[in-house]
């Protein structure tokens, strides 16, 4: 791709493992020169995330559960510190209880509907709150991670489809607040991928079988194409997108029957 991030900094939410589609994203901006904070939820996921931080150029590892105000403000406090200011902000961070995943939609609790909608959409809207600050004078771009089942009936999807329909419009919603400032808000709609999330949607591998017969490209979706996605997002190739969800899905939101 004939562009350079040297010079650029981002931060990346919701590495867990090397399979983390957020794990993608950062290689790809690293490969061209952005260096990386990356954040991880939870102390049982420090070890791994820092291993794979070695790959990386200088990075920040940090700890941030984005329901704690405090983690968000000590990461951007650091980043403010450690790098001045910032460019890129990739959100892969989204959580819902294993038991919401599956059966019907209307079994859904009030607890975990708030919590899938705390993780998984309002996380960007706070982290975009905090990242606006240091991106002054630079034209900054946030990137976050959807899926189909946010507009069309994903079996077991459940009250991940109606977070993420909240992360879709939030992305529409804060691209138009930032647009005047230069920076710019989009997502990627990825196909089915196999990661530690993904596997806990009841009936997963059924869904990825589906999806490697009746898409367009007749495959699966790999990580690291999401991850180029990200990076061209990231990138000024991408500098009149904004506010959009583009889709990495092999074709199959194009499908009817
Ligand atoms: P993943 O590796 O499990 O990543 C999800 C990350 O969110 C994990 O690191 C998880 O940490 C983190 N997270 C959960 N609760 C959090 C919290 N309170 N604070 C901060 N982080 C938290 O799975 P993934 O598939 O790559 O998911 C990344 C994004 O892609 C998600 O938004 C997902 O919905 C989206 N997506 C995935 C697919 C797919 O098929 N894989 C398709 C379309 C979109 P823990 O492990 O500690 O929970």
């Amino acid at each position: 791709m004939p562009t350079s991030l040297k010079g650029q900094t981002g931060v990346v939410f919701g590495v867990a493992n090397k399979r983390s589609l957020a794990w993608s994203c950062a290689k790809s901006l690293s490969g061209q020169g952005m260096r990386l904070c990356l954040t991880y939820a939870s102390e049982r996921l420090e070890d791994s995330v820092r291993k794979l931080a070695e790959e990386l150029d200088d990075p920040l590892v940090l700890p941030c559960d984005v329901t704690i105000p405090e983690e968000i403000d000590a990461v951007f406090a650091r980043i403010k510190k450690e790098f001045g200011s910032l460019d890129s902000v990739v959100h892969g961070a989204a959580f819902a209880r294993r038991e919401e995943l599956a059966g019907d939609f209307y079994h859904t609790t009030k607890e975990g509907y708030m919590l899938a909608h705390e993780v998984s959409a309002y996380s960007l809207t706070a982290v975009a709150r905090r990242a606006i600050p240091l991106m002054e004078g630079r034209k900054g771009t946030f990137v976050t991670l959807t899926y189909i089942g946010s507009e069309r009936v994903v079996r077991n999807y459940n009250v991940m489809g109606i977070a993420k329909a909240a992360l879709e419009a939030s992305v529409r919603y804060l691209a138009n607040d930032v647009g005047p400032m230069g920076h710019r808000v989009n997502a990627i709609s990825a196909g089915p991928i196999r990661t530690l999330s993904a596997s806990g949607v009841e009936g997963f591998t059924k869904i990825l079988d589906h999806i490697s017969k009746h898409s367009p490209l007749r495959r699966n979706t790999t990580a690291d194409e999401v991850g180029d996605v990200c990076l061209f997002l990231c990138s000024n190739m991408s500098r009149g997108i904004t506010g959009s969800t583009i889709y990495v899905d092999s074709g199959y939101h194009i499908m009817g029957v």
